[in-house]
C-alpha cells in the first residue's frame, strides 16, 4: 500500500534525526543542491529552518535554487553585534530582504545551499542558530519583548525561556514531535505573546505564601490556528517558577507520545487531544503530574487581562526610572540591512545595545535615557520605522505569502505594505488601534483568526479573470473576551481591499454604542449589513 504523506514524513523522521543532519547539510553545499536527496530537503531540511523558497526559485533545475531561512530567536531578545550580522548575512547573501517574524524570529531568503555553511557560522559566532525554527520540533519560545523593563510587570521571564530552550531545542528526546510546537513563557499582564494560541502558554501570576510572595504561572495549554482554530484550556493548576520548565518538558513529552496524532499531518497538534479525542483540562492535569511524579498546587482563580492593543510602537516608561524603550513600527515586518544595521547602531549608541522583536513584528530598542529618546525616535523615522506611527501601519501583520512560501494561495507582503499606505491615505488621522492581520492561505501563519480585521488569501473572479484576493474576517480577538473571527463571506480582489475596509472601518465607527470597541461593533453587525456597508458608501478616495 502506498505511503500516506503522515507515514513517509514520520518514517524519514524515525530513518535519522533531522537535527543530526548539519553534517549532510554542509556537504550538500560542497556537492550542490542537485545532491540533496529529497527526503532531506523536504522534512529534515525544516528542523535546521531551511525551506525551499515559494516563488518558483526553491525547486530542482532552476540555474540557482534558493532558501528561505529562519532564524530563531528566543524571545526575541538581541543585542546590537547579533543584528549587525544578521544584516549583514541579508545584504551579503539574502539580496537585501529581510522579515520580522509574529514568533519573534528573522527570516532570510534567496539563500543558496552553497553559502548555508557561511551563514551557519556567522550565526553562530554571535549565539544564534538556525536550529529548531522550523520543522516538528519546539519553535522559537515567546516571551513579551518588555521582559525585565516593563513597569507593571510580575516577573522578568527570560530566564526560564532560556532554559527551557536549551532543554528542548537540539535534544535528541524531542526531536521528532507529531508536528511543531509553540511555547510562550511570559512574565508581564498583558499576555502580548497570545498564549491562549499557543500549544503551551505560561502566564505570570503571584500570591502571598506565608506572608511572602511567591511568582509562579498559570498554564494554558492546546491553543492553536490554521483552519481548526482553538483556544488554550486553562489547566487547573498554579505552576511555581522552578517547576514551569519540567511542566513544558512534560508537555512536549505528552505530545511526543500521542501517536494517536501521527495518523495526519494536518491533525497532528496538541489541540486536536481536546478537539478529536476527548481530553479536557482534567486529563492534561493528571497526565501532566503522572510525567512529574508528583501533583501541581491548585490554581489561582482565573484571571485573564482585557484585550489591549498592545504593540509596544512609541515611547514608553520603563521600570528603570529616567529610562524609556522606543518601539518602531516596521511595515508588515518586511527590513532591510540597512534599517536593521541602523537599529542596532541606535540600540547601541543611545541604549544599551539590547533590541526586541515582538509578536506584531515591529521592533523595540531598549534602555534608552528618556531624553534621548526623541533623537531615537527622529533618526528611527528616516529610516522608515516610525515610533510614531499610524494605527495600520504599528498594527497590521502579514504573513510570508506567495513572494516566499510554497504553501501560499495568495502575495501578502508587498500587498500588506500598499494597503497600510493606502488606509493611511484614506483615513488620516484614523485614531483607533485597529489589527489588521494578512495571512496568504488556511494555514493562518498571519493569525487572522485574532483580528479585528483578519483577512485570508482567496482566488476572486475580477471579471473574467481570476485575481488574487481576500475573504474578510471579522471580530476576532484574545483576552478577556475572546473569540475568533467571524468568516463573513466577503470576498475582495485584492486591489479593492482598501475601499472595502475604509466603508467598513468610516461605518463602524458611525454605528458605535457607548463603550464599543471596534471588535465588538463588528461581532454584532450581520454578514448582510457588512456586505451592505461594503457595496453602498461612497468612498471619498476614489
Ligand atoms: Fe505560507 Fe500560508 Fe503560512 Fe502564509 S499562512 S506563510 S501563505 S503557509
Amino acid at each position: 500500500m502506498k505511503e500516506t504523506v503522515a507515514q513517509r514524513v514520520e518514517r524519514i523522521k524515525r530513518e535519522k534525526d533531522p537535527f543530526s543532519i548539519l553534517p549532510d547539510i554542509l556537504r550538500y553545499a560542497e556537492t550542490g543542491f542537485d545532491s540533496i536527496p529529497d527526503e532531506d530537503l523536504n522534512v529534515r531540511f525544516r528542523a535546521w529552518g531551511l525551506y525551499t523558497q515559494g516563488d518558483g526559485q526553491g525547486v530542482r533545475g532552476k540555474a540557482v535554487p534558493r532558501f528561505m531561512m529562519r532564524i530563531r530567536i528566543p524571545g526575541g531578545q538581541l543585542f546590537a553585534h547579533q543584528l549587525h550580522t544578521i544584516a549583514d548575512l541579508a545584504d551579503r547573501y539574502g539580496q537585501g530582504v529581510a522579515d520580522v517574524t509574529d514568533r519573534q524570529n528573522i527570516q532570510l531568503h534567496h539563500i543558496r545551499i552553497e553559502d548555508v555553511p557561511d551563514i551557519f557560522a556567522a550565526l553562530h559566532r554571535v549565539g544564534l542558530t538556525t536550529m529548531g525554527a522550523c520543522g516538528d520540533n519546539t519553535r522559537n519560545i515567546t516571551s513579551c519583548p518588555l521582559a525585565g523593563v516593563d513597569a507593571t510587570e510580575i516577573c522578568d521571564a527570560s530566564p526560564l525561556v532560556q532554559a527551557a530552550n536549551r532543554l528542548l531545542n537540539g535534544n535528541p528526546a524531542y526531536s521528532n514531535l507529531p508536528r511543531k510546537f509553540k511555547v510562550t513563557i511570559t512574565g508581564c499582564r498583558h499576555w502580548c505573546t497570545y498564549p491562549e494560541i499557543n500549544d503551551v502558554g505560561l502566564v505570570a501570576r503571584e500570591r502571598e505564601v506565608g506572608g511572602r510572595r511567591e511568582v509562579g504561572f498559570d498554564l494554558l495549554v492546546g491553543g492553536g490556528l490554521a483552519t481548526a482554530p482553538h483556544l488554550a484550556v486553562r489547566i487547573p493548576a498554579f505552576v511555581r517558577w522552578h517547576e514551569a520548565v519540567r511542566v513544558v518538558e512534560a508537555i512536549a513529552a505528552i505530545f511526543r507520545d500521542s501517536d494517536v496524532l501521527r495518523q495526519r499531518r494536518d491533525k497532528a497538534r496538541l489541540k486536536f487531544l481536546f478537539l478529536e479525542y476527548g481530553w479536557d483540562a482534567e486529563r492534561m492535569l493528571a497526565e501532566i503530574e503522572a510525567r512529574l511524579g508528583y501533583p501541581l498546587e491548585p490554581p489561582l482563580p482565573p484571571l485573564t487581562p482585557p484585550e489591549v492593543h498592545r504593540d509596544h510602537v512609541g515611547i514608553h516608561p520603563q521600570r528603570q526610572p529616567g529610562m524609556v524603550y522606543v518601539g518602531l513600527a516596521t511595515t508588515t515586518g518586511r527590513v532591510t540591512p540597512a534599517q536593521l544595521r541602523a537599529v542596532a547602531d541606535l540600540a547601541a549608541e543611545y541604549g544599551d545595545g539590547q533590541i526586541r522583536l515582538t509578536p506584531t513584528q515591529n521592533i523595540v530598542i531598549l534602555n534608552v535615557p528618556s531624553h534621548r529618546a526623541a533623537a531615537v525616535a527622529e533618526r528611527a523615522a528616516a529610516l522608515g520605522l516610525p515610533a510614531d506611527a499610524s494605527p495600520f501601519r504599528r498594527c497590521t501583520v502579514s504573513c510570508t505569502g506567495a513572494q516566499f512560501c510554497k504553501l501560499a494561495i495568495v502575495e501578502t507582503k508587498e500587498f500588506g505594505a500598499w494597503l497600510v499606505a493606502e488606509m493611511e491615505r484614506r483615513l488620516p488621522g484614523f485614531g483607533e488601534q485597529v489589527k489588521l492581520h494578512v495571512t496568504g492561505c488556511p494555514n493562518s501563519c498571519g493569525q487572522h483568526w485574532i483580528a479585528d480585521i483578519g483577512l485570508l488569501g482567496v482566488k476572486v473572479k475580477d471579471g473574467a479573470q481570476q485575481v488574487d484576493g481576500f475573504e474578510i474576517f471579522v471580530g476576532g480577538g484574545l483576552g478577556a473576551d475572546p473569540g475568533f473571527g467571524r468568516r463573513t463571506g466577503l470576498r475582495v480582489p485584492a486591489h479593492r481591499v482598501p475601499e472595502a475596509l475604509e466603508r467598513i472601518l468610516r461605518r463602524a465607527q458611525a454605528e458605535r454604542r457607548p463603550g464599543e470597541s471596534l471588535k465588538d461593533v463588528l461581532r454584532r453587525t450581520s454578514d448582510d449589513a457588512l456586505r451592505t456597508w461594503v457595496s453602498s458608501e461612497p468612498s471619498t478616495a476614489d
